[in-house]
């Protein structure tokens, strides 16, 4: 049986309903990898920054829909430990990132909460680098739970105020492997 016939039952947090299937996903990646490429069509490098850990599925994938020469680089924030709310304070891990000076930056999230997480991010980047332009992708927006203002260039799709997990969203460390995004409904 693979993970995707698989019923997902956490001992904890009962059944997993999935919300966006792998088939899904993957086809919004296709489009969002286009909207990239013409947005950056005829430039000589293009950045793409993905935030560890969550996006690590969502930039593996995306990346191999952008036609055009890319360099890729990690950083790590965490703002929400092992709790289903965000902890209010973003820790920046490691934020160890090339000059990026005169360069076009794609930054890669895999989920827009309060927007403190990306708003830290996007801040520091434009203070500390002097990019030619950055933009910003997420595969999912809470949009409903936003506290701090963002401009999201690229979303994959909206969603309500769920803990989703599953493709990079973890919950404890678990469930990132899994090819599709899910809730567990005993949260609702
Ligand atoms: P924000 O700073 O926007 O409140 O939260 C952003 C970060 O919180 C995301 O990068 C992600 O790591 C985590 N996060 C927010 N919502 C969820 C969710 O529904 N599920 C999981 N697994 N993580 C989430």
């Amino acid at each position: 049986m693979t993970l995707t016939e698989k019923t997902i039952f956490d001992k904890d947090q009962g059944k997993l309903e999935i919300l966006f299937s792998s088939e899904k996903i993957q086809k919004r990646i296709i489009e969002l990898g286009k909207e990239i490429t013409k947005e950056f069509e005829g430039c000589e490098e293009l950045v793409i920054i993905c935030v560890l850990k969550g996006s690590v599925l969502f930039t593996a994938d995306l990346v191999r829909h952008i036609d055009l020469p890319v360099t890729m680089e990690f950083v790590r924030l965490a703002s929400y430990g092992d709790a289903e709310k965000s902890s209010g304070k973003v820790k920046p891990v490691d934020l160890t990132l090339p000059d990026l000076c005169g360069k076009n930056v794609v930054v890669i999230e895999d989920i827009v909460d309060t927007g403190l997480t990306a708003k830290f991010f996007l801040d520091y980047l434009k203070y500390q680098h002097k990019t030619a332009k950055i933009k910003f992708a997420a595969l999912l927006d809470k949009a409903c739970t936003r506290v701090h203002p963002i401009d999201i260039d690229y979303t994959g799709f909206e969603i309500d105020d769920k803990f989703v997990v599953g493709y990079g969203l973890d919950y404890a460390g678990h469930y990132r492997n899994l090819p599709y995004i899910g809730y567990f409904p005993k949260n609702d």
